[in-house]
Order: structure tokens, then C-alpha cells, then sequence
């Protein structure tokens, strides 16, 4: 009987290889362990177990596996059979799966690394190709198959290797591939020679002469007596005020005696956890009511205004839960924009947080990785980390066993969806289905819900719970409309400030209460126009105007990262009357400075909280009211809760209203929605200003009334007229190519293909609003698919077409991009 694995590679094939095992190697394996495999001419990769089987492959010879990496799984069936899910359902393979699932440092691919032996040998023993190789390793430390390959000349080595290996010549190392780490810490304890009094006794007598040694081992008696702890070797120089030098040298000398211990990169640092809130009385019918909808609805959408308290909510079930001994995936968009909610997790539930964040290092997301891993096995001394994990969009691939809930925090956000790599997932939506697998609840909460799951909840689909009231009944924020047509024409507006909202502004500043502006970050990017010709410089790999940087006083391309020094005189024309046009968050804070010269600005936007710390010191300045205004981007709309902020203002509505997407009322509603929500979440009612050209903007009608209900049904209204989400379901496709003519000749192909099978729902091939980034053009097309079409059928269709396009030679260098459920 011959014995085969097929294994899953994290690279985009179709299908997955099968490779050949021997019986042993059979015993030993099995589903979710990692295997290092050939690929290729030379290369190797690490590879994911997902079958075990007898069935040799007919078209081409199995291979056989380089090693094992693994004594047990890594992967469990649920997460593979989540994979499966994405992978057909995004479109894409289990390799841009895997990719996307496992942290890097579990797949780094290498080439195995050959060294020379260190004993003397023979030459005269050696062949000439083995004596070549044997001669390199005499320059270089260490050669790669590739290498060895090139020194040779020919491709097939393994055989010259394998000589090499016999002859003792040179070695093959195998540690490339464990590549993580953990974390050590050193400690010193005195050493056992000096365990008995009198040995003691002596050494301290010895010690007399130096007076610095004697000092440090009378300190880590104290420390030790004191904590009944082990003291670490930071610790102890610390407290004895000596250098590291005198702690080696007692080292040295055998008085004390150095060890190391594991340690959590991951770490937290709190004391004993605090007991959680009592709800008041509309969150209790909440909790109770939502415990309700879970009797006979897997999903629930939690619909509460700002400020209601979701959160508490959301605490009560998730103590539920980890009492019944399951684990807890709690979503966020973006984790590094929630600081303020990790620590309230972190102070009910302490080390049994863990949170997976996007800043962290590769070590620390295995460190994560193993805790959820080993959570399941109760003997295990992790078992009671890692119960609740806090995480953005990526934590949907964690190694969960038990799942008993799942909630996806302000579930409107569309940075839940994975733009680019595949695979293009959406990650509330891949959580209905990874509850499914887990047979868990999962809770979906917003202020401002996304129009698919509020759908979903008419649908009956999902289960519906309301929460109308802000804790302790603070009203919601008195929102006033400024027109600012009016205001230009009347000469009230200084920059872009009326005289409203400096008047507002001034109030609150004297009242000793904090503002907070916001300002959209899409298309308002301030770039340099010429006053003479309308010329505006461009970049030079994609169709869009330089962004203009004040503060490094440099024009820079947003998609591309191109960069140059600013301009004196027009490149068109010459002219020397340049102009800036456009606003982004860096004038509004230059105009504050003007404005209010007394008071302290900051601005949040990409440049100010770049690192792992950036955003964490903005968000503690404001709450220690060292920051009077606060100017930022779509960033401040994240869950922030602030106690001193009365002060909202909108610095322009239209261009988000007016930004070319289907979906751009329902954005503008939810962003400003939730940026009003910031004010005023104590006592004192908050005030919120929107500063527009067009005041009697329904949107703006149904912000400035708080109702959602109208927007909805609105809003539904269109997407039903003209096929849209979440009546349609859509397909996007994306042609790219560095040759416009090629790909618009290609795009036209694919898009008759597309036609000839679903005829008037598809749309295009169009050129984006951004036609080509950095020197690749780009054309779109759009599938729109009705309720009652096969989803499955519609994408067989899809890759067929796909399928016949890749055979025609003058297609073959387009790339193309499928998107499901496009946002
Ligand atoms: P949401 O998530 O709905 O915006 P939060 O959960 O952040 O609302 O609650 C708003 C504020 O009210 C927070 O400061 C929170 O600590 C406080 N809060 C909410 N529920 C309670 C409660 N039951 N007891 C005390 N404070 C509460
Ligand atoms: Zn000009
Ligand atoms: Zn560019």
C-alpha cells in the first residue's frame, strides 16, 4: 500500500499536490501539522496537511515531502473547514487562504541552507562537482540548493548532496524553519555551594574586599525574602544600583547562578480584575432580550444609539459564555483605534484577554496563535489565557476549538472587508459562518448598522434588539446644519471656519471644554493649483494629483509613494502664482492655531500616529485635557469615549455625500452619526455643527433627526432601483496591465463573454476614478446577481469565462482580480 498527503501551499493554485509519504511517516501525520515540501524546479515550502490518503495522482508523479515540522496539529478541522468556505466563496484558492491565516512566521519559505562540516577531510576523496561545492563552502559560510545549483551549473543536485552528506563534507540545516522564538527572561539565585549556614557565612566574610559584590548579594537576599519570588537579573541591578558588569562577575566567579524562564511577549500587566458594571434598566431588557433572539437566531444585530452602553451588554454575555468554559471572539475594525475598550476588557477580565493586533511582531502573533491553540486542553497552564480574544478582521483565523460567542463591534465598518490580497473576505460575514461551525451565537452591534444587516434583520434572518437610550439618559446631541453658500455670500466664513462655529467654538474653549473637528479623509487631499493655467502637478506612475505636505513641505502621492520637494514656479506655465486648493486636517489645524492662539490643538490623522504608540498619545492627551481641539479623520469615529468633549464640528459634508459609491449616503450617515456622537457623553448635552453647501440634503435631514429608520428605508428604495447591495448581490471584476490598450481590449473581451451569460447585469468594462496606478491601468466590471440566481452557478460561470480568457496568449499578462461582495 503506497501512502500520499495532499497539502495546501500557501501560493495561488487551483489545486492542491499531492506528495508521497512512507507508512511511518503516515503513522505519524496527521490533518493541520506542517510538512515542508519540494515545489519547483528548486524550491520548498512549508505546506498544510489537508488530507491523507492511498490514492496516487494520475497526472504526474507524487513527489516525495522534504520533512515534518510538527508533532501535532497546528491547524484544527474547524479552521480548515473555514478555509474551504472562504476559499469558494471569495473566489480564491486555500493558498491565499493559508497565507492570509497562519502568521508569517509559520510559513516562511526557505531554501535549505548547506554548511561545511568542521573536521579536516581528504580532497582526493571528492569528485570534481562535489569538490567545487566543497570549495565555495571555503568563501561562504553557507550555500543555498539555488546556489549550489549555479556553482554546478545543472539542476538536478540532490544526488551531488546527498554524496556530500555521506562523505561528512557538509551538513544540512534543518532550523530554518523554526522560526519563532519564545521570549527568555535571565534571573540569578545564589548558588546551592552557599546553601548551608556556614558556607554562607564565609562567603560573606570573603566578600568584605568587595564591597559592590557584597552589596548585590545582600540585595537579593532582601528582594527574595520579601517577594518569595524569583528575581530577575534587570530587577536586581536595578535595585541594587550596580551595573550588569558586578552581577557577570559574581556570575562568574560561581556565587550566583544564572537561569532563564519563558516568558509571554504578550503580556499583561494589571492587577486583580475589577467586577463588572450593573446594568440599568434598558440594558437589562436588552441583555435579556437579545438571550431571547438566540433561542431560535444564530446571528442578532444589537442596534443602540451612541452611548447606550452596548458594551456592558456585550461584557455580561461574554461572562456568560467563559463561565460555561468556551471562548469568546470579540471584533473590532481596527484594533489600534480601540485602545480605550482593550483596557476596559483587560480590567474585567484580565489575563484571560488576549488581543491580536496588527502592530504586533510576528513573535507575538504565534505567541496568540499558540494561547488560543492550547486553551482547549484544560491541563494545560494556558488554558486560562487566551478565553476572550480581542482582534481585528485577521482574528477570524485564530485556532479557536470551542467558539460560544462572537461579537463584531460596530459591524458597519467596511474595514472589515479585505480589500487587497486575496483572499477578499469580509470578516463579519466569514464570523456568521465561522460561528456556524462553532454552533456559536454571534451578536452584531452598531449605532448606525450596515444596510445588509438591518435587511437581514426585516428578513427575519437575523434576530433584532433596540437600545434607544444614552447611559444615564443624557440626551443625544443637538445637531445644527450651517449653510455655507449662505455664509460665503454674506462674508461669514473665515478660511474654512463660519462664524458659527467659531462662535461655538469660543464657548466651549472658555467654558474649559474640549472640541473635537473632523474632517473626511477621502477627496480632500490639499494639492498646489496655478492660478494662471489650472495646472496642478501630477504623479508621474498614477492619474492623480500630488497630495501637498506642509509640514515636510513635499508634494507625495498617496497610492505610489512618490515624492518630490515643492515646486517654486508652475511646470506648465512657468507662473509663480501657485495656489492651494483642497483641505485636509493639516490647514484646519494651522486655521485653529490662528483662531485660537491660547488654546492647545492636535491633530489624528495617518501622519500623526504612525508607530506602534502614535494613536495611544493623542486619545491620553485628550483625556487628560492637555489637548483643548482635536482635528482628525474617519480615525475619531472609532468607538472613542471622551467625558469632556461638548463640541462637535463637521467640516464639510458634501464631498463625502457627493463621492462617486453607491454606498456614499450610507457612509456619510453612519461617519457623521457616529463623529456626533462623540459629544457630550456625561451629564452636559452635546453640540454638533455640520458645515455644508447643501443644507436640505435628505441624509443630512435624517443625521440632523437621528433617523435611521428613514435613511433605511430610503436608501433601500435606490439600492432596489438600481440593483444594488443588499437587494443584488455583486461581483466585481479588476483587469490590470501595464498597456492601456491591452487591457481595454482584454476588458471588452471579458466583459462580452460575461454578457452573452448574464446579459443585462453586468455593467461596463469603465475606467475607475483613478484610471492608473503606479504604471498599471486599471478597468472595471460589474456583475450584478438577483436573489433568486445560484450564487454557486453564477461563479462557475465566472471562472469558465476566466478559465477561456487566460488561454488566449495576448491576455495571459492581465492580471485579474476577482472581488466578491465588493465594497
Ligand atoms: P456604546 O458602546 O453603546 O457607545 P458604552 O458602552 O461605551 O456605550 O457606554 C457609554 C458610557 O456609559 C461608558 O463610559 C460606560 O462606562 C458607561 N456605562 C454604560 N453602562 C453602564 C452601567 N451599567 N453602569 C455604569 N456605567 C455605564
Ligand atoms: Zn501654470
Ligand atoms: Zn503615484
Amino acid at each position: 500500500m503506497q501512502y500520499f498527503i495532499d497539502v495546501i501551499i500557501p501560493i495561488p493554485l487551483p489545486k492542491l499536490f499531492t506528495y508521497s509519504i512512507t507508512l511511518s511517516e503516515a503513522n505519524f501525520l496527521s490533518v493541520g501539522m506542517r510538512v515542508s515540501v519540494p515545489f519547483g524546479k528548486s524550491k520548498i515550502y512549508t505546506g498544510i496537511v489537508s488530507k491523507i490518503h492511498n490514492q496516487e495522482p494520475t497526472i504526474y508523479e507524487a513527489k516525495e515531502i522534504h520533512q515534518i515540522l510538527d508533532d501535532t496539529p497546528i491547524v484544527n478541522q474547524k479552521q480548515l473547514q473555514l478555509w474551504q468556505w472562504i476559499a469558494n466563496y471569495y473566489m480564491c484558492t486555500l493558498g491565499d487562504v493559508m497565507r492570509a491565516a497562519l502568521p508569517s512566521a509559520f510559513i516562511l519559505e526557505s531554501e535549505t541552507v548547506i554548511t561545511k562540516q568542521k573536521k579536516q577531510i581528504d580532497e582526493s576523496v571528492l569528485k570534481d562537482d562535489e569538490f567545487l561545492v566543497y570549495e565555495a563552502l571555503h568563501h561562504q559560510s553557507s550555500l543555498k540548493i539555488h546556489d549550489i545549483s549555479n556553482i554546478l551549473d545543472k539542476k538536478n543536485i540532490l544526488p551531488v548532496i546527498n554524496r556530500l552528506i555521506e562523505k561528512e563534507v557538509i551538513t544540512v540545516e534543518e532550523e530554518v524553519y523554526e522560526k519563532y522564538k519564545p521570549k527568555l527572561v535571565r534571573y540569578v539565585k545564589l548558588h546551592s555551594n552557599f546553601s548551608s549556614e556556614t558556607a554562607l557565612q564565609k562567603l560573606l566574610d570573603d566578600l568584605s574586599r568587595a564591597p559592590k559584590q557584597h552589596d548585590v548579594v545582600m540585595i537579593l537576599f532582601s528582594i527574595s525574602a520579601k517577594t518569595k519570588k524569583p528575581v530577575k537579573v534587570s530587577d536586581l541591578a536595578k535595585k541594587s544600583g550596580s551595573s550588569n558588569a558586578i552581577i557577570k562577575a559574581l556570575i562568574d566567579k560561581g556565587i550566583l547562578e544564572e537561569y532563564h524562564i519563558q516568558i509571554d511577549r504578550v503580556q499583561y500587566s494589571g492587577g486583580n480584575n475589577e467586577a463588572t458594571k450593573r446594568l440599568n434598566d434598558y440594558q437589562k431588557s436588552a441583555l435579556s432580550d437579545i438571550k431571547k433572539t438566540f433561542n431560535n437566531h444564530s446571528v442578532t444585530l444589537l442596534h443602540g444609539v451612541t452611548s447606550s452602553g452596548k458594551t456592558e451588554i456585550y461584557v455580561k454575555l461574554i461572562e456568560d459564555v467563559i463561565a460555561s468554559g468556551k471562548q469568546v471572539l470579540f471584533l473590532l475594525p481596527e484594533i489600534a483605534l480601540t485602545t480605550q475598550l482593550v483596557a476596559r476588557l483587560q480590567k474585567y477580565f484580565g489575563e484571560q484577554v488576549s488581543i491580536f493586533h496588527s502592530k504586533y511582531s510576528a513573535h507575538e502573533r504565534v505567541e496568540v496563535w499558540n494561547n488560543v491553540l492550547h486553551n482547549s486542553a484544560s491541563a494545560s497552564p494556558l488554558s486560562s489565557k487566551a478565553k476572550i480574544v480581542l482582534g481585528a478582521r485577521s482574528s477570524i483565523f485564530l485556532p479557536f476549538n470551542d467558539l460560544g460567542l462572537i461579537v463584531v463591534d460596530e459591524e458597519h465598518e467596511q474595514s472589515f472587508k479585505q480589500f487587497d490580497p486575496a483572499p477578499r473576505y469580509h470578516a463579519r460575514d466569514t464570523a456568521v459562518v465561522l460561528g456556524n461551525i462553532h454552533q456559536a451565537k454571534v451578536l452584531l452591534g452598531s449605532a448606525t448598522p450596515s444596510l445588509e444587516s438591518y435587511f437581514n434583520t426585516k428578513q427575519n434572518k437575523y434576530g433584532f434588539v433596540e437600545l434607544k437610550h444614552r447611559f444615564n439618559d443624557v440626551l443625544m446631541p443637538d445637531i445644527e446644519l450651517v449653510d455655507i453658500k449662505d455664509k460665503l455670500k454674506k462674508k461669514r466664513m473665515k478660511g474654512h471656519f463660519s462664524d458659527r462655529l467659531i462662535e461655538e467654538m469660543t464657548e466651549t474653549l472658555k467654558a474649559g471644554q474640549q472640541v473635537i473637528l473632523f474632517q473626511n479623509r477621502r477627496g480632500f487631499s490639499p494639492i498646489i493649483e496655478c492660478k494662471t493655467c489650472g495646472h496642478s502637478p501630477q504623479c508621474p506612475n498614477c492619474d492623480v494629483s500630488l497630495t501637498y505636505h506642509q509640514y515636510r513641505n513635499q508634494l507625495r502621492c498617496h497610492y505610489c509613494s512618490y515624492n518630490s520637494a515643492i515646486m517654486q514656479d508652475c511646470e506648465a506655465c512657468g507662473s509663480q502664482d501657485l495656489d492651494n486648493k483642497g483641505f485636509g486636517t493639516e490647514q484646519i489645524e494651522e486655521e485653529v492655531k490662528l483662531l485660537f492662539p491660547d488654546y492647545k490643538v492636535a491633530r489624528m490623522d495617518l501622519d500623526t500616529t504612525r508607530g506602534k504608540y502614535g494613536y495611544e498619545k493623542i486619545i491620553t492627551a485628550l483625556e487628560q485635557q492637555e489637548v483643548d481641539v482635536l482635528v482628525g479623520t474617519q480615525m475619531l469615529t472609532k468607538g472613542l469615549d471622551f467625558r469632556n468633549v461638548k463640541l462637535v464640528g463637521i467640516m464639510n459634508a458634501d464631498n463625502m455625500l457627493n463621492f462617486p459609491d453607491f454606498r456614499a449616503h450610507e457612509r456619510s450617515f453612519q461617519l457623521m452619526l457616529q463623529v456626533s456622537g462623540r459629544a457630550g457623553r456625561t451629564d452636559e448635552r452635546g453640540k454638533v455643527l455640520i458645515q455644508t453647501y447643501n443644507p436640505h440634503h435628505n441624509i443630512l435631514q435624517q443625521v440632523s433627526t437621528n433617523n435611521y429608520i428613514d435613511m433605511f428605508n430610503e436608501q433601500m428604495d435606490d439600492r432596489f432601483n438600481y440593483k444594488y447591495p443588499p437587494v443584488f448581490k455583486q461581483i466585481k471584476i479588476t483587469l490590470k496591465h501595464k498597456d492601456y490598450k491591452r487591457v481595454d481590449d482584454a476588458s471588452i473581451w471579458f466583459s462580452k463573454s460575461l454578457r452573452q451569460v448574464f446579459k443585462g447585469n453586468v455593467l461596463g468594462p469603465e475606467s475607475p476614478p483613478i484610471g492608473r496606478i503606479r504604471n498599471q491601468f486599471y478597468k472595471n466590471i460589474l456583475i450584478k446577481i438577483p436573489k433568486q440566481q445560484s450564487l454557486v452557478k453564477t461563479k462557475e460561470a465566472i471562472i469558465k469565462i476566466n478559465n477561456s480568457f487566460l488561454s488566449i496568449k495576448d491576455f495571459r499578462s492581465v492580471k485579474v482580480i476577482l472581488n466578491v461582495d465588493n465594497f
